[in-house]
């Protein structure tokens, strides 16, 4: 049968990724997926086009919204900057104190509206609790949503059309099309709903032919799911909250949380090394799907600068 609507990853970049990477056959323990290296080769390619961009005039340009004092919202914020200018795009933080109005976001997102210098806008989530996130999401112009939450992206994705994907599972898409994991036909399990991975993961899992089943807090015998699952996404939250029983021999396992021990190191919501002996891939954290994160909001920041182009 015909994929109904496959995920356009046609830019020479990704082509070039799936030639160099041969279909492994699954093995176990799991073969590790290491997203940290899939995105440096994605990034190379990226360098590359950004200078040949850059040689027509077109200077692919993100500015970041960042309120408040967080620190892992500054560390995101450096990470992505760092990631931008490591390509050649340009970029810029716009810092807000964290008791700024909605009005006065509002406004500055507006004006990036209409700056034809900015091909990208993206405002770090989470916003203090008085300014209303899906306001300020709707506010950002769909042409520069480069993180792909604005209603009228999502809304493309769900039929098909080519948009900006949400940078998280369009990263997650990625390296399962990498590993040449096979998907059409497969049961895809995702635990987690949130708008920005969960859903939007199951969509595309599900534009590509997947049968999806979604998990959440109110799901009853969460392991009667998962042992089903061929491809198993967690994205909930919760250190380690998922060990071998929940795992079916020889399924991919794609780790999206991130959570701090109290030793202060990351980790996942997968226990690695109780799952990876019975998993056939399996995501680290960190360096699993957050470099893909990252990448692939490069991915939609070039992809703006270039439609922009093509409008003018
Ligand atoms: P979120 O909005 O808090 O959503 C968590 C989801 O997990 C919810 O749908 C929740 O169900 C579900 N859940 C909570 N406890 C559960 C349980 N015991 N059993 C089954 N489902 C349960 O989180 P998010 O934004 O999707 O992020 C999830 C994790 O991924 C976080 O650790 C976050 O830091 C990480 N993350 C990583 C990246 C990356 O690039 N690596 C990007 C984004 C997020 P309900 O809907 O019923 O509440």
């Amino acid at each position: 049968m015909e994929m109904k609507n496959p995920v356009n990853l046609s830019m020479e970049y990704f082509q070039k990724l799936l030639r160099n990477n041969s279909k492994g056959e699954p093995t176990m323990p799991a073969e590790i997926i290491k997203g940290s290296e899939v995105a440096e080769q994605l990034r190379e390619e990226m360098k590359t086009e950004v200078a040949q961009l850059k040689e027509r005039g077109i200077v692919p340009k993100l500015t970041v919204i960042l309120i408040g004092d967080d620190p892992a919202s500054h560390s995101y914020v450096r990470g992505k900057e760092r990631a931008s200018n490591e390509i050649g795009i340009d970029s810029d933080i716009i810092r807000m104190k964290a008791d700024i109005t909605e009005q006065t976001l509002l406004q500055e997102i507006a004006k990036l509206n209409d700056d034809d210098t900015v091909n990208g806008i993206l405002v770090q989530l989470p916003l203090p609790s008085h300014i209303n996130e899906q306001k300020v999401i709707e506010a950002i112009s769909p042409e520069k949503d480069v993180d792909g939450f604005h209603p009228i992206n999502i809304g493309r994705m769900m039929v098909g059309q080519d948009t900006f994907l949400p940078c998280t599972p369009y990263g997650i898409l990625t390296l399962l099309r990498t590993k040449h994991i096979k998907i059409d036909g497969s049961h895809a399990v995702i635990i987690g709903r949130s708008n920005i991975v969960g859903k939007p993961m199951g969509q595309l899992l599900l534009n590509e032919n997947a049968t999806v089943t979604y998990c959440h807090s109110h799901t009853k015998d969460l392991a009667s799911h998962t042992k089903n699952a061929d491809i198993l996404i967690v994205a909930i939250g919760r250190e380690h909250a998922i060990d071998e029983s929940f795992v079916k021999q020889g399924a991919a396992i794609i780790d999206v949380g991130v959570n701090r021990t109290s030793e202060g190191t990351l980790t996942g919501d997968v226990d690695f090394e109780a799952v990876k002996d019975v998993a056939s891939y399996i995501t680290p954290v960190p360096k699993g799907v957050g470099p893909m994160t990252i990448t692939m909001l490069l991915a939609n920041t070039i992809k703006a600068a270039k439609r922009r182009n093509e409008r003018a």
